[in-house]
C-alpha cells in the first residue's frame, strides 16, 4: 500500500515508445469495407445526411416514377437507410460523431442511433489516452475552471496537468521579415495620414493589424454616411450658386440609402441650416475672406508620403504674409487637446498646421496660423437648462487652439475678448483666461518641426517592422485600447502597457491660457 502513491507518480510520468505510422490517417467513405485492424471515425452522423434523404427531384415526380415502375424517392430513402445500417454493423471499431451546432444553427443526430440502439457517449465521458494534445487541452480546461471558479474535477485528481502548457501563450509580435516588408512597400509605397500615424503611436500593433494586414473592413455605417452628407453640403455652401435645399436633396439621395436614415438625415438637415447661419454670421465679421474647402495637401518625402484634407481653410494675404485658420468638421465626439503631442498623441490639429506650412499656394510667404479648430456637426439633444438657440450656438462654436496674439486673432474673431465664435476664449485684465486654449506665435514652428520628426519616426518604425503590442498609459489610464478593434487578436497583458509621463501642452504661464 505504501508504494501506491509512488507508483502512481512514476506511471504518470512514464514515457512509452511511440510507434510511428506512415499515412496513418486516410479519408474513406461509408461505401468502403474496412479491415479488422482499421479504426473508423465517421463525422457528421446527423439527421438528413446519414442516411442522405432524397426528395422528389428531376422531371418525373414520385407518382410518375411509380407508374413507370421506377424507384420513388421514398423507396430510395428506405434502401439507403438499410444500406447504411448494414455498413455500420459490418464496420469494425467504428466511432460515429454528430454535430450539434454550427454558429447559431442546431442539428439533430441521425435517427439510426435510436433505431439501432447505439450507445451515445457524451464528450465528458470520453476516456483519456487517445491523443496527448487533446488530453492536455481537456485537462487544462478543467484546471482553468478550478482556478477561476473553484470547481474541482476528479480527472484532475487522476491525471493532473503534468507538463501541459497552461497560460504560456506567446502573444508577442513576431517581426515580419524585412524582405517581405520591403516587397510590400515596393508594391505599395507608404502613405501616411493623421489617422494612421495616430494608430502607430497609440500602439504599433494596432497599426500593423489595420494598415499592413488590412484587417479593417470598412463598412459605411449610418454615422459615416451622415458625415459624408454633412461635409458635402458644407462644402457646397461656399459655391457661388449654392442652394441649400438642392444641395441637401442631392447629397441625401447619395447617402441616405436605408429607410431608417430618413429621420436622422432630416434632423441633420436642420442642424446644417443653423450651422450655416452661424458660420455666415461670423465669417462676415472675419477678415479671412478667402475660403478653400477640402484642400488636399500632400507632402512627398523620400520614404513616405503624408497627406490630409483640410475641410475649411480661411485666409487672407496682407503685405505678402498669409493669415490663416483651419476648421475641421467633426461628426463624432473628439476631444480637443494638445497634451502629449511629443509622444504622437493628439496629432490631428498639429498635423494640419504642418500640412498648411507646405501648402503650395503659400510657398515663399510668411505664414501666421491664427487657429486650429474642430467644429461639431452633430444632432443636438437639447435640455431644459437654457433656450434652444443658446444650446445650438454653443454646440457650433469652434473648439481648438488660437494664437495668443490679440491683433492677429482679431482678424478671425473680433469678439475674441469674450468670444461668441470660439469656445472658452476670453481675455481678462491679466491676459487670456487660463482655460482659453492658446498657443504662442513662436510655438507654430516648434509644433511643425515636432510633427515632421514624429512622421519620420513613424515611417522608420513602420519600414523596419517595429510593431510591438505596446498600448500607452498616461496618468495610470490606458489611453490606447478603449476603442481598439483589435482587442480580440492581440491579447495584450498588463505588462505590455507603456507608461508615459503626462505632458500638458504649453509653457507660456499665466495670461496665455496655458498651464
Ligand atoms: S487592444 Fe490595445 S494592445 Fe491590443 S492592438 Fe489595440 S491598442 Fe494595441
Amino acid at each position: 500500500m505504501d508504494c501506491i502513491e509512488f507508483l502512481n507518480a512514476v506511471l504518470k510520468n512514464a514515457k512509452y515508445p511511440q510507434k510511428k505510422y506512415v499515412e496513418a490517417v486516410q479519408l474513406g467513405y461509408d461505401s468502403v469495407f474496412f479491415d479488422e485492424e482499421d479504426y473508423v471515425f465517421y463525422v457528421g452522423f446527423n439527421l438528413g445526411s446519414s442516411p442522405l434523404i432524397r426528395k422528389e427531384e428531376g422531371f418525373l415526380n414520385d407518382n410518375d416514377l411509380a407508374i413507370l415502375n421506377q424507384s420513388t424517392s421514398c423507396e430510395k430513402n428506405a434502401i439507403e437507410y438499410e444500406r447504411l445500417k448494414n455498413w455500420i454493423l459490418s464496420t469494425p471499431h467504428l466511432i460515429l460523431t454528430y454535430k450539434r451546432f454550427v454558429k447559431s444553427e442546431s442539428f439533430s443526430p441521425s435517427l439510426l442511433i435510436e433505431d439501432m440502439r447505439l450507445e451515445v457517449i457524451s464528450d465528458s465521458k470520453i476516456s483519456f489516452g487517445y491523443a496527448k494534445l487533446e488530453d492536455e487541452l481537456r485537462l487544462v480546461g478543467l484546471y482553468d475552471l478550478y482556478l477561476k471558479y473553484g470547481q474541482w474535477h476528479q480527472d484532475l485528481e487522476k491525471y493532473g496537468i503534468n507538463g501541459a502548457k497552461y497560460k504560456n501563450y506567446d502573444h508577442s509580435y513576431k517581426p515580419v521579415p524585412l524582405d517581405t516588408l520591403k516587397k510590400h512597400f515596393e508594391a505599395k509605397p507608404l502613405r501616411l495620414a493623421y489617422s494612421n500615424v495616430k494608430l502607430y503611436f497609440a500602439c504599433p500593433f494596432s497599426y500593423f493589424a489595420d494598415r499592413i494586414l488590412g484587417l479593417n473592413e470598412f463598412k459605411p455605417q449610418m454615422a459615416a454616411r451622415m458625415g459624408t452628407f454633412s461635409h458635402a453640403v458644407l462644402e457646397d455652401s461656399y459655391t457661388a450658386d449654392f442652394n441649400f435645399l438642392e444641395s441637401v436633396e442631392k447629397h441625401k439621395l447619395e447617402n441616405a440609402i436605408e429607410h431608417r436614415d430618413e429621420f436622422f438625415f432630416d434632423q441633420m438637415t436642420e442642424v446644417l441650416r443653423n450651422l450655416l447661419e452661424f458660420n455666415h454670421l461670423h465669417e462676415q465679421m472675419s477678415q479671412l475672406k478667402e475660403v478653400e474647402r477640402e484642400a488636399h495637401i500632400e507632402i512627398v518625402k523620400e520614404s513616405y508620403t503624408f497627406e490630409g484634407y483640410i475641410d475649411k481653410l480661411m485666409y487672407t494675404i496682407k503685405n505678402g504674409e498669409v493669415y490663416a485658420a483651419i476648421v475641421d468638421y467633426k461628426t463624432g465626439a473628439d476631444k480637443v487637446s494638445l497634451d502629449n503631442i511629443e509622444d504622437g498623441f493628439h496629432l490631428q490639429l498639429p498635423s494640419y498646421m504642418y500640412l498648411l506650412s507646405k501648402y503650395p499656394p503659400f510657398t515663399g510667404l510668411k505664414l501666421h496660423i491664427i487657429g486650429l479648430y474642430l467644429q461639431k456637426v452633430n444632432i443636438v439633444i437639447f435640455d431644459q437648462k437654457s433656450d434652444i438657440e443658446t444650446q445650438m450656438t454653443k454646440n457650433f462654436m469652434l473648439e481648438g487652439y488660437s494664437v495668443a496674439n490679440p491683433e492677429i486673432l482679431s482678424m478671425l474673431d473680433p469678439t475674441y475678448e469674450k468670444s461668441t465664435y470660439i469656445k472658452s476664449l476670453a481675455v481678462g485684465k491679466a491676459g487670456f483666461y487660463k482655460y482659453s486654449k492658446v498657443f504662442l506665435e513662436n510655438q507654430q514652428e516648434e509644433i511643425i518641426t515636432m510633427v515632421d520628426g514624429l512622421l519620420d519616426e513613424a515611417s522608420t518604425g513602420i519600414h523596419q517592422g517595429i510593431f510591438p503590442i505596446e498600448p500607452k498609459k498616461i496618468n495610470s489610464k490606458n489611453v490606447s485600447c478603449t476603442f481598439c478593434k483589435y482587442k480580440d487578436i492581440c491579447f495584450y497583458e498588463y505588462e505590455d502597457l507603456k507608461e508615459l509621463v503626462y505632458k500638458p501642452f504649453g509653457n507660456g504661464g499665466d495670461g496665455h491660457g496655458m498651464d
